[in-house]
């Protein structure tokens, strides 16, 4: 097994771990501790009692209710018909999807290049299927150093420094939008970017979008998909889970055009096989509900993003109280926050190789009760060091749960 998935899994799980045996506020873990929606519940159970054909196996590629009304849906935003028999496959989560474009489009040698931070189940993934990563970092532009409120969207890619990555070795390069952790939203120009080098050197984009309905201050989400010449060189990655609040449900879905479909259909089938029955049966209701509330204050994609954008104004407010400087998201479920000039002395917690933020995120969660994630596990070996010096905070959670760690905060920097 690859070095790269032990170590990244063990980080990830001693921190799960830590949070529990400390019973820590958890602002770690990127899940709602709130219910989905009424309508969401309501459809499920309405497909359990909805006949013995919702609890025995359906199609193996996706239930067809849920493959077409993905497809029209998306369709419709994409500005394109998608066959939903050819050109979309329902995985185990969106994580699935992952596994499977990966496997199905990366051979042995293969170069993928993954933009940090990034979702950390990407690198060894990639390894996994013999490809190797090549990494290009988000960085802060110079007009954020000294002045005004963070943005994620201050944090950008260098151009010339992209291209210089792309290789005849290439094969395809992996966006998550908006970004896993630090919120990102690309802008159009941004994608168009990517989008020329994709096309110029014939190489395929893995875009990760698990968050698209998240999005906030008037940010919009944009599928690079959607760009001249881009459908035939995307996997489109969704998950039901983060669209309707149930992460539990673990369904999710790659839609591309058929000739990259193919194969991951084949790792599909060699792995999990089909997905269950009536969970896409409920998601699908979803989607069809959605479809004709689009754009409408009743419609789930417009009323969490508003619920949110108040958990996120909470967060960063008590965290600046605090001393730690959010950087502010436009999209997603998380916030990141530096925290080079707290004042706590971490000399005897921390061990000789490890990074600031593995340290401060132990002593937060030992020693004041709330538990967050280190942003160097979104970075490879590389470029951690670099950026050791923010941690991630999730806002997808009920109001007494950030009370709860404002309170630890508050608290906390009355001691300062
Ligand atoms: N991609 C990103 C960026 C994520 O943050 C997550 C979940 N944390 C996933 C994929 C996996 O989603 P799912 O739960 O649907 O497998």
């Amino acid at each position: 097994m690859s070095r790269q998935l032990q170590a990244r899994r063990t980080a990830w799980l001693e921190f799960t771990q830590l949070a529990a045996d400390h019973r820590a506020v958890n602002l770690g873990q990127g899940f709602p501790d709130f219910s989905p929606p009424t309508f969401i519940q309501e459809a499920l159970r309405e497909a359990l009692s909805g006949g013995y054909q919702m609890h025995q196996y359906t199609r193996v590629f996706g239930h067809p209710p849920l493959v077409r009304i993905l497809a029209k849906f998306f369709g419709r935003i994409v500005g394109r018909e998608i066959d939903p028999f050819e050109d979309v496959l329902v995985t185990a989560g969106a994580y699935q999807a992952l596994f499977c474009a990966f496997q199905a489009l990366i051979e042995e040698g293969d170069e993928v290049i993954l933009v940090e931070p990034f979702f950390d189940c990407y690198q060894p993934m990639v390894e996994l299927a013999g490809g190797k990563t090549v990494h290009v970092s988000l960085r802060p532009s110079q007009k954020v150093e000294g002045s005004g409120v963070p943005s994620s969207g201050d944090w950008v890619l260098s151009p010339e420094e992209l291209a210089s990555k792309f290789n005849p070795r290439t094969k395809a390069i992996v966006i998550n939008t908006p970004n896993n952790p630090l919120g990102k939203v690309y802008k159009t120009e941004e994608l168009q970017v990517i989008a020329d080098l994709c096309v110029r050197h014939d190489v395929l984009c893995i875009s990760d979008e698990v968050y698209e309905w998240l999005t906030y201050d008037g940010n919009k989400h944009v599928k690079i998909a959607s760009l001249p010449g881009m459908w035939e060189r995307t996997v489109t990655i969704g998950s039901a889970g983060k669209t309707f609040s149930a992460t539990g449900w673990k369904l999710g879905w790659a839609i591309s055009s058929v000739h990259n479909m193919k194969n991951l259909k084949i790792i599909h089938l060699g792995s999990v096989y089909q997905c269950p029955t009536a969970t896409q049966e409920a998601v699908a209701r979803g989607f069809e509900r959605e479809y004709e509330l689009f754009g409408t204050p009743e419609s789930y994609f417009q009323q969490l993003p508003a619920m949110l954008h108040q958990k996120r104004e909470k967060l960063a407010s008590c965290l600046g109280a605090a001393g730690l400087q959010p950087v502010m998201p436009e999209g997603g479920y998380f916030m990141i926050a530096d925290i080079s000039s707290v004042k706590v002395d971490l000399s005897d917690q921390s061990t000789e190789d490890e990074p600031k933020d593995f340290t401060f995120v132990k002593w937060l969660t030992k020693e004041k009760g709330l538990a967050t994630m280190p942003v160097s596990t979104f970075y490879s070996p590389e470029h951690r060091r670099e950026f050791s010096q923010y941690v991630r905070f999730c806002f997808v959670k009920e109001d007494s749960t950030l009370n709860a760690a404002e309170d630890i905060l508050r608290k906390w920097s009355q001691t300062q």
